[in-house]
């Protein structure tokens, strides 16, 4: 089985993630769309809550499943037997680093691949700051996130004291 790995911090998904989601899935037997715990940065959504997040939105993929992960992404790849990663490009500035990251985690396992996949062009200006910095101003949502989970974005950043 063809197995490939979406990682990121979807903090919260996209439509821009959800439609490289809906593409990936189309190529690969099985897609993991893996909720990466990074300590680094201080999320608006705990990890389990992203994962829910992802969840509701992916139910109509039968083959794509949703995980999180607190280990390097080859070692959560190894232990799921994928060989893919799968990486969306918004801009040439997206490369260098995700470029970087491809180099890094080859070195780590020159096994696994990484695949770029551009981003559709209507959703090149999607980030989840750009959502976050919309939602705080009380913005119409429906073009930023998946409609099931508008109003938890707005009832977090409620929630958290940011509007
Ligand atoms: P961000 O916080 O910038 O939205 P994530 O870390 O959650 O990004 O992104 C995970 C992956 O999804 C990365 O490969 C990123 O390049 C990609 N991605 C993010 N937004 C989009 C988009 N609008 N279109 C395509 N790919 C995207």
């Amino acid at each position: 089985m063809n197995v490939a790995v979406y990682p990121g911090s979807f903090d919260p998904i996209t439509l821009g993630h959800l439609n490289i989601i809906r593409r990936a899935a189309a190529v690969f037997d099985k897609l993991i769309v893996c909720v990466m715990v990074n300590s680094g940065k201080r999320p608006l959504f705990d990890p389990g809550e992203r994962v829910d997040l992802i969840e509701r939105t992916v139910a109509r993929y039968p083959n794509v499943e949703v995980e999180s992960s607190e280990a390097l992404v080859v070692d959560f790849m190894k232990a799921r037997g994928a060989k893919v990663i799968i990486k969306g490009l918004r801009a040439v500035s997206d490369f260098d680093w995700e470029f970087q990251i491809a180099l890094v985690n080859r070195k780590l396992d020159d096994s696994i691949e990484t695949l770029f996949m551009p981003s559709s062009e209507k959703y090149t200006y999607l980030s989840s700051s750009v959502v976050k910095e919309m939602a705080k101003y009380g913005a119409d949502l429906n073009t930023f996130v998946p409609k099931e989970i508008i109003d938890d974005v707005l009832k977090k950043i409620e929630s958290e004291g940011w509007r």
